[in-house]
């Protein structure tokens, strides 16, 4: 099988059993559960399957490109007046929510193909329950992740703010910063950092051309990896979430967050699928699940936290990750902050979900991928999967049962 950037995430290294399992077994399962991806033309091999959904190669060999359109937009957008350029952004947005081809906000075919191929994988097996490595840790049923974009100098001022709803809440948060569009407050840093947040690097200079050209991407991606370097960042955004997988191999970075699960907002539309974290060659990919701020409430108009919470129900489901992306700039308007504020209180009634630094949750993920199987050392309990009755249920620490959601 021809390898490729997303190979890691097999489904085999997604479960983590801890038993042996014949790999024809494996591909048996996959191809019986390969209907509900609806994948078109059906994937050569498994791969194959990774690179289409992950890779998001089932939107053509194009993806990666942006419209002429938008690159115009781009070029223009320093010139027109900041109201027609929120005009225009919007009118292209309507446009690709129109043609949009995943399920949105909930695109629930990838999570739903991995939980049946367990299922498939035991029915053909004769297993009645099995251990697996557990997604999380203190066997949590999710993971709760919270990150910021610092787009200008007016959301740079209002940083602090963030910091400390956050923190009056008991949560902590990744915020982003642009090295070259802005002067970088070091000092904002370090107090963020003794505060327990954690500085990422959100592109270079967030002015859309950072993937114009290849040759242009790796002049960038230099100056991009001297920052990660100077600002002790190992995390990376890109602005507008224009992404190219193989480039971003030159960057730096322990992690990525310019992915997301599914969004027909942005300038590049899409998705990957995944509600998990996973492998992109060298870096872990951490999607964004939830709707961006700005999606929320200037396209969409929302004035509560529902869509927000909706999708965290559904994540809490399939034990994925819950990862939102606010940007101060935006939260400086009080009827944003105030969504944001009632959507963290909501957080708070529950406690069944990890809430760590996006870092942390790489390093959690890289490591789950490295030994297996660990049992049950060093606190790590592992939960169980039962099928009964031709129903899968997963068993969680402390007692804690799910209903798989498929039966
Ligand atoms: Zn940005």
């Amino acid at each position: 099988m021809p390898v490729n950037l997303w190979s890691a995430n097999t489904l085999k290294n997604f479960w983590q059993l801890h038993c042996s399992v014949e790999d024809a077994a494996w591909q048996s399962a996959i191809q019986k559960a390969l209907p509900i991806l609806c994948l078109n033309p059906s994937p050569s091999d498994e791969n194959d399957l990774l690179q289409q959904v992950l890779g998001e190669g089932q939107f053509g060999a194009g993806h990666w490109e942006l419209s002429r359109i938008r690159r115009l937009y781009y070029e223009l957008k320093p010139f027109i007046p900041r109201t027609l350029s929120r005009a225009l952004r919007q009118l292209l947005q309507k446009r690709h929510q129109r043609d949009f081809e995943l399920g949105w906000t909930i695109e629930e075919r990838y999570p739903r193909f991995q939980f049946q191929v367990l299922k498939n994988l035991m029915e053909l097996t004769g297993m009645s329950s099995v251990r697996f490595e557990a997604f999380w840790s203190h066997g949590r049923r999710f993971a709760f992740i919270l990150t910021h974009d610092i787009e200008e100098e007016n959301g740079q001022a209002f940083v602090r703010a963030v910091a400390d709803l956050e923190e009056s809440l008991g949560f902590r948060s990744s915020f982003n910063f642009v090295p070259e569009r802005y002067r970088v407050d070091k000092g904002l840093m370090a107090e963020l950092r003794e505060r327990g947040f954690e500085i990422g690097i959100h592109g270079l200079k967030h002015d859309g051309k950072l993937f114009n050209s290849h040759s242009e991407f790796i002049c960038r991606a230099e100056r991009i990896n001297h920052y990660l370097n100077e600002f002790d960042a190992v995390g990376f955004r890109s602005p507008l979430t224009l992404r190219n997988p193989e480039w971003m191999q030159t960057l730096r970075i322990e992690y990525d967050l310019s992915f997301f699960d599914t969004d027909p907002f942005e300038p590049m539309p899409g998705g990957v699928m995944s509600i998990h974290p996973f492998f992109i060659g060298h870096f872990i990919e951490l999607p964004y699940t939830l709707v961006q701020d700005y999606t929320l409430t200037s396209v969409l108009g929302e004035t509560s936290p529902r869509m927000w919470l909706e999708k965290v129900a559904f994540i809490r489901k399939y034990h994925g990750m819950a990862l939102v992306n606010t940007h101060p700039d935006y939260l400086r308007r009080p009827a944003v902050l105030d969504i944001y504020r009632d959507f963290l209180i909501m957080m708070k009634t529950s406690d069944d979900y990890w809430h760590v630094l996006p870092c942390e949750i790489a390093a959690w993920w890289r490591n789950r991928a490295d030994v297996h199987p660990r049992g049950e050392e060093n606190g790590r309990i592992s939960p169980v999967a039962n099928l009964e009755n031709g129903e899968l249920t997963l068993e969680m620490a402390h007692g804690i049962h799910s209903n798989a959601p498929i039966s």
